[in-house]
């Protein structure tokens, strides 16, 4: 049953029909007012200047440092120990004088002194793993051994190691412009990144003793220097990555003679390390473009990973303008590799992976790769090193420039589950991603995990979505953040949090960022708008060392939309978005023409419910005094209620004769009107994406910009308009404006049914063929076995 009201016009006023839905008290008018989500947020950041301008790109006296490396590493596959020694050029820049240069000694947050052991908390359940109880006490030597600093001529030079940084002093002040050359000679023992964890360190495979090493912080590198940080002076704690500067590498790994090596950069002694086959495999890979072609073989990969050769070899690697370098070496590797051509840039997709990684890694890993490349160039920049390369490993994904360690290993019987699959997938895509944030679009990790892992994951869904159209992507559709932000807000930091204070790391700094780009794209700013700022985002910083006001201002400078609201609202705070459908009063255009209007009211007069002790006197009571009683009768009791009179008809008359011919029809249109009140409960305001549903299923779906929340009132309250009238009115129908709270976004409210299982309780869990934890792959092939047995009995 549905209550309509009339709306009555008096010339141009309309009076209407109404139905009341979950009305709420109006005492929200004490609101959040004083608090306005709109004021400008150029207030908060940084003041620009000549080296960032006010439009969010680098000012015409940006500058950076560069700084060149020249490295010999030893790898020792005895003792799983590292030696290095470097050359570094160091050049100024900057416009200012340095008296000493800091480095960072990232490997210290391993050693037995290092503060990340004593800051972490520990909250132990009733069980904790063995791992947990002795990170309690850690045994591991780790960290840098620093056996020599001199300068070019070999002098001493003074340092001083602060935990995770060292400060170098300079024999004399380095002036604008000026270089210095230093050396460094150091060690350390490789953490085995199976029992302790890490980004890198080492997995052994106790199948022919082989090890598989992924290495990366190996090297003392230099601090940043900025204009708007100076020294940058946040130690390494584990959470926060790298704040990096720019230069080219000259790396020369020394390793087992059997060992293959992967790195950052191009090898540039193939015909030293290569045998004339191989050689012959990596020229064809750079002509092909299709499929990737083996330059070692999982044959040939088992082979080598029986036996060990004595001897050494030496691997040379040239990179050109990177942030920091890895690279990873085993004699288990199989090595795969195709060309993609992306613009003018011909890099080589590349994968590692021991057989344990196969048949998923032969597969996928450098398809994946590739395809990653195409897409973040489409929506970035393209991609300009020479190669990209994809290292597995079981279950870490970690990156570094044209280089990253990926996780995703199949069951040993060669099986493995959709999970395994897409999480393999995602990862690499995800690590690969990572060339373009943070490796050349180069923001400060330490500081600002969201500019890297958000904008990245941002970009990983929309290749993610660009690799198989229902690609199962964990994060960057709106609907899936909900459960995250709509949570315990003491739990929840906003995102612009510095790295080592953010709760829920993943969701946070990955998760809600990503979606918020997606939000701006499909819903704030629409796709073409979004996409052409966001590429001038990277195309502004690629190769320099933007902050997250320059990603701010660019995205408005760039497409034209005021965003403060959307940057202060999702970045700033840890408020959520739940916009109610508070009221629906629900209008008809009142005709004026008695007839019409009679019919109308009696028809509604008889959806009324009639009343209990009317329904039983009629019963009880069989006849009234008034049924006996004829003299009891007047003008009242014999005249019709909905009987309409010759005035009525002639007072109506008169009265359309002075209405437009417009007006007259308005009249008689039949539209509907809505008057809905939208209450903000969640602080974020959104734009409201209203679907009107009609009976036969079809829906109208109308966009309301942010901006109608201008006056941050927790209410609006605005009328729509529409032919027929509606079954039901939904907000946000196709949940893109990440709405944690979808039971108050339907009119007339509507309950969703949930499933739940019932069961009976069995005395063991496995089935009579035999457990069921196994993945679905394991099952299809028990499934043709049993259809064998079966065929053949
Ligand atoms: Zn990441």
């Amino acid at each position: 049953m549905k209550l309509i009201s009339r709306l009555r016009f008096y010339s141009c006023i309309l009076t209407v029909f109404f139905f009341t839905t979950n009305a709420q008290s109006q005492q929200d008018q004490v609101s959040s007012t004083n608090n306005n989500v709109f004021r400008q947020l150029g207030t908060d950041l940084p003041t620009p200047n000549m080296y960032r301008t006010a439009s969010g790109a680098p000012g015409r006296e940006y500058w950076q440092q560069q700084v060149d490396y020249n490295m010999k590493i030893k790898l020792d596959d005895n003792t799983q120990r590292i030696d290095g020694s470097e050359t570094i050029t160091y050049t100024n820049n900057s416009p200012d004088e340095l008296r000493y240069l800091w480095l960072q000694l990232d490997q210290n947050m391993r050693s037995l002194d290092s503060d990340s052991h004593k800051i972490g908390e520990d909250l132990w359940g009733d069980s904790e793993s063995f791992r947990t109880v002795k990170k309690l006490k850690p045994t591991f030597e780790g960290g840098f051994n620093i056996e020599s600093v001199v300068d070019s001529y070999g002098e001493g030079l003074d340092y001083t190691i602060n935990k995770t940084m060292m400060r170098v002093e300079l024999p004399k002040v380095l002036k604008p412009g000026e270089r210095f050359v230093f050396s460094i000679d150091w060690w350390y023992n490789i953490n085995d990144r199976m029992q302790i964890g890490g980004r890198s360190g080492f997995e052994h495979f106790s199948e022919n003793d082989n090890y598989l090493y992924t290495i990366a912080q190996f090297y003392p590198r230099l601090v940043v220097y900025s204009d708007n940080e100076g020294w940058h002076n946040k130690q390494f704690l584990g959470n926060g990555e790298f704040t990096l500067c720019f230069g080219d590498y000259n790396v020369a790994i020394t390793v087992p003679s059997d060992h293959l090596v992967a790195s950052t950069g191009e090898l540039m002694n193939p015909k030293t390390v290569l045998t004339p086959e191989q050689r012959k495999r990596f020229e064809l890979a750079k002509r092909t473009t299709d499929q990737p072609v083996l330059i070692v073989t999982e044959a040939e990969a088992r082979e080598a990973e029986k036996g060990k050769e004595k001897g050494l070899k030496t691997w040379v690697f040239s990179a050109k303008n990177v942030r920091d370098f890895g690279w990873a070496s085993s004699r288990k590797f199989i090595w795969d590799a195709m060309t993609v051509p992306v613009g003018k840039y011909r890099p080589l997709a590349m994968s590692f992976y021991p057989k344990e990684g196969n048949p998923l890694w032969e597969q996928y890993s450098t398809k994946a790769v590739a395809q990653t490349l195409k897409t973040y160039s489409k929506y970035t920049v393209d991609y300009s090193y020479p190669v990209a390369i994809s290292v597995h490993t079981k279950w870490i994904g970690m990156e570094y420039p044209m280089i990253c360690f990926n996780g995703g290993r199949p069951a040993a019987d060669g099986t493995y589950s959709a999970r395994t699959k897409h999480g393999m997938i995602s990862v690499i895509i995800h690590e690969v991603g990572h060339n373009f944030f943070p490796m050349i679009i180069n923001s400060d990790e330490r500081q600002w995990t969201w500019m890297d892992e958000g904008l990245n994951t941002f970009v990983q869904f929309l290749a993610e979505q660009e690799f198989d159209r229902d690609y199962p992507s964990r994060r960057g559709a709106a609907r899936d953040i909900t459960g995250y932000m709509g949570g315990d807000k003491l739990r929840i930091s906003p995102i612009m949090t510095n790295s080592e204070s953010i709760y829920h790391f993943g969701p946070n700094a990955y998760g809600k960022p990503a979606t918020a780009l997606n939000i701006l794209r499909e819903t704030v700013m629409g796709r073409d708008l979004f996409d052409y700022a966001f590429k001038e985002y990277s195309r502004r910083w690629a190769f320099k060392h933007p902050t997250p006001a320059d990603f701010f201002r660019t995205m408005e400078d760039a497409s034209g939309v005021d965003l403060d609201w959307f940057w202060r609202g999702w970045f700033y705070t840890n408020d959520h978005v739940d916009i109610s459908l508070d009221e629906v009063r629900w209008m008809q255009i009142d005709t004026q023409n008695p007839e019409v209007e009679a019919a109308f009211i009696k028809s509604q007069d008889e959806l009324e419910p009639s009343d209990i002790s009317h329904d039983r006197d009629l019963v009880d009571v069989p006849v009234t005094y008034l049924d006996v009683d004829p003299t009891l009768n007047d003008y009242y009791t014999t005249t019709g209620k909905y009987e309409v009179l010759e005035l009525d008809r002639l007072e109506y008359e008169e009265k359309i004769e002075y209405l437009s011919s417009e007006e007259r029809e308005m009249l008689v249109s039949g539209k509907n009107y809505y008057e809905i009140t939208f209450r903000n409960l969640g602080g974020l305001v959104m734009p409201l994406i209203i679907g009107f549903e009609y009976e036969n299923g079809e829906m109208e779906v109308v966009r309301i910009p942010a901006e109608v929340w201008l006056m941050s009132e927790p209410t609006v309250t605005k009328v729509f308009a529409t032919d027929r009238a509606v079954s039901s009115i939904i907000l946000d129908p196709y949940l893109e404006t990440a709405d944690c709270d979808l039971s108050n976004n339907n009119w007339p409210p509507r309950p969703q049914p949930t499933r739940f299982e019932i069961f009976k309780q069995y005395g063991s869990s496995s089935s009579r063929y035999g457990a069921q934890d196994d993945n679905p792959m394991q099952r299809a092939e028990k499934n043709d076995e049993l259809l064998n047995e079966k065929s053949t009995d």
